[in-house]
């Protein structure tokens, strides 16, 4: 049998595949899986559909059948091109009662603690099944997500608790806004601006699709939350441009001008008809346009959609990290996770992860000592009740 790694040394390990989202995360996979095949747990492997260089990995433990917890985690991380770190981001050090590395908060720390359980899990017995889930592309859209559990699902029995280890200072997370995320091409027609009405300005156009995000923002606002909204902030729905870019000259309608609109969805408000008013009043404009020149026109380009994280009634996840924790205190936070997409699955899905998401991405991300010694306490508690069925 493979020598039995301490979580920390796990960590150490994880941190050292320079897994960005962009590159290979297969060296990382290889070796999970060959660790937890090593300590004889039964491992499943789900390539990337199309890009042969990402695969994720889930794992199970205990007995063959339905109920099990699930352990979410990503194995990808941010860039660290342009950031000054004080050490290499891919070996970690630890300093002030800290763990440094690209990963140690979010979040090969919660992904190192939650292998080091299943090899506990298999070593102790269990009579409640414990399953790992380990995906890529997170980072990147939660892209990753559905591929995942799609293909966990003829190979392995239902779980029923997922915990999502995104970093959340090990509280109880319940919920989380969704959100999509659109590149908006407008392509007009280029005269001299002396001659405007027979072009068509793809700046002017984009400007008013932009009007529309606003006056939606402002509507938004002005509206009356339901109880659910009412737990963020802001609570309501929120559309946002972050960039911009269009036009060459000053006295010529521009033939081009794009911009990147992202929307932040509470729970339960539909993506789906946001994205369709949205579209309702993109082809208004477009419309418009095509009437003076039919070549123009406004092209969407889905940039990610997350699902949002709706507070359960009565969740058994909620309430197994609560049993665990003793943390009864709501928390919704304003970030994606992979733990909505659990949800609209049929799973019940919480967040609880050791570290703060305020590290997370950072130039010398760091996890706290307490924090991932906190996370390993959590799989203690977690073990027994496993060991307990329960
Ligand atoms: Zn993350």
């Amino acid at each position: 049998m493979a020598k039995t790694l301490s979580a920390r040394e796990i960590m150490e390990k994880l941190v050292s595949f320079p897994t960005v989202s962009s590159d290979t995360n297969l060296p990382l996979i290889d070796w999970v899986e060959e660790y937890l095949q090593g300590h004889g747990v039964k491992t499943q492997r789900h390539p990337h559909p199309e890009q042969p260089i990402k695969a994720a990995l889930s794992a199970h433990t205990g007995p063959w059948e339905e109920g099990a917890v699930v352990l979410s985690g990503h194995t990808d991380v941010v860039p660290v091109e342009g950031q000054p770190w004080d050490s290499d981001p891919f070996t970690v050090v630890e300093k002030d009662g800290k763990y440094f590395g690209r990963g140690c908060c979010d979040m090969k720390g919660f992904d190192a603690i939650a292998i080091w359980a299943m090899v506990e899990a298999q070593q102790r017995g269990v009579k409640r099944p414990l399953q790992l889930a380990l995906s890529y592309d997170e980072e990147v859209g939660c892209i990753g997500a559905i591929p995942l559990i799609e293909a966990m699902e003829p190979v392995l029995p239902k779980g029923s608790a997922v915990i999502v280890g995104e970093p959340s200072m090990m509280q109880a997370v319940t919920g989380h806004k969704g959100g999509q995320g659109y590149t908006v091409r407008v392509r007009g027609f280029e005269v001299h601006s002396s001659l405007l009405p027979t072009g068509v300005s793809a700046v002017l156009e984009a400007a008013k699709v932009i009007e529309w995000i606003n006056r939606t923002n402002a509507a938004n606002r002005n509206a009356a939350p339901d109880e659910v909204a009412a737990m963020f902030f802001p609570p309501y729905t929120t559309l946002h441009v972050g960039r911009i870019h269009g036009g060459t000259a000053r006295n010529i309608t521009a033939k081009d001008c794009w911009f990147d609109l992202e929307m932040r969805v509470v729970p339960g408000e539909d993506k789906k008809s946001w994205r369709n008013a949205f579209k309702a009043h993109v082809a208004e404009v477009q419309a418009a346009m095509q009437a003076i020149q039919p070549g123009s026109g406004i092209d969407l380009e889905p940039l990610f959609s997350v699902e949002a994280l709706k507070p359960e009634e009565n969740g058994e996840a909620e309430a197994l990290v609560r049993a665990i924790t003793g943390d009864n205190a709501t928390h919704v936070v304003s970030y994606g996770t992979e733990a909505g997409f659990f949800q609209t699955k049929g799973y019940s899905a919480v967040v609880c992860g050791p570290g703060d998401i305020a590290q997370a991405h950072q130039p010398n991300e760091f996890s706290t000592v307490a924090q991932f010694d906190a996370g390993i306490a959590f799989m203690e508690r977690l073990l027994t009740r496993l060991q307990e069925g329960r």
